[in-house]
């Protein structure tokens, strides 16, 4: 079967604003499905299920596979190119406004695996939403921006490593599996894309209140170029300045220059003062 001769009979339009770049590299395809070593026993969610070029091939692996996609033009083809798998659902509707613990109850499976070429305008509200919805998710295999993938693995004092990689490096171990060229989807977007795995980490390092970790880190970010006495105004400096000296840090140090266990330990000595 044809997908794009589908899109075409039924006039399709692709929209730019839905972040509509469909991959059309099998290759590419098939790897994303050998890096997430899917089990029959796994409910896969797909953000973005486009004309499910992917979507095909996780049912053929999945115990389940939930897919969510904004565009209702896609409704018709996808009832089509779907109609032969019966573990699949699409709902048809923002991702970002759904309740994906509700979405999810009446499904049994024993993981959870997110698994999607997301639609880049919303990469990081996506994958934040999981980690803040609290979802039981082992591992996320996503094709994003080239440099986003950066963004996500970057190491401490790295000119990519900013609150984002502190954020899901707690969570998750991340890597880079492969690079995508831009020429792998239609129609061709003007950046390349990469494939990143985000596995949760069994054993995560003690943090006493994740509200005040993720807002010390938001703020020691909030302004890259500047020093850490100047992004932390408003809290006690004397807390911050014991905990770097034992790194033998300071307070005029920048962000990029912390490790996540610094900053752990830091918003641990808060929460205890
Ligand atoms: N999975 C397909 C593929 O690999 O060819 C399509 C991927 S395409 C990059 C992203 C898809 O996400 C598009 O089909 C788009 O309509 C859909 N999308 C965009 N925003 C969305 C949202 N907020 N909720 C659900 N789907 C969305």
């Amino acid at each position: 079967m044809n997908i794009r001769k589908i899109l075409d009979e039924d006039n399709f339009v692709y929209k730019k604003k839905y972040g509509q770049n469909f991959l059309i590299d099998t290759n590419i395809l098939d790897n994303i499905i050998k890096t997430s070593e899917i089990s029959s026993k796994t409910l896969v969610i797909e953000i973005g299920v486009g004309a499910a070029a992917l979507t095909k091939r996780l049912c053929q692996k999945a115990k389940f596979v939930l897919g969510y996609e904004i565009d209702e033009q896609l409704k018709k083809p996808l009832g089509q190119i779907l109609d032969e798998y019966e573990n699949c659902e699409v709902i048809f509707d923002d991702f970002l406004k759904r309740n994906i613990k509700s979405d999810i109850k009446k499904y049994e499976y024993e993981d959870i695996m997110v698994i999607a070429n997301l639609p880049y305008y919303i990469t990081t509200p996506i994958i934040t939403k999981f980690v803040e919805e609290k979802i039981d998710v082992s591992k996320i295999v996503v094709m994003v921006q080239n440099e986003v993938a950066n963004r996500f693995s970057a190491k401490t004092g790295t000119k990519d490593y900013g609150s984002l990689s502190v954020f899901l490096n707690y969570y998750f171990d991340i890597k880079k599996a492969f690079f995508v060229s831009r020429n792998s989807f239609y129609p061709r977007p003007n950046v390349d894309s990469a494939v990143v795995v985000l596995m949760r980490k069994e054993k995560r390092m003690k943090i006493c209140d994740e509200n005040i970790f993720f807002k010390l880190v938001k703020d020691s970010f909030k302004q890259k170029r500047k020093t850490l006495k100047n992004n932390l105004k408003g809290y006690n400096c004397e807390i911050i300045s014991n905990v770097l000296e034992k790194h033998r840090k300071t307070l005029d140090f920048r962000a990029e220059n912390i490790t996540i266990d610094e900053f752990a330990e830091i918003s641990n000595a808060i929460a205890k003062q």
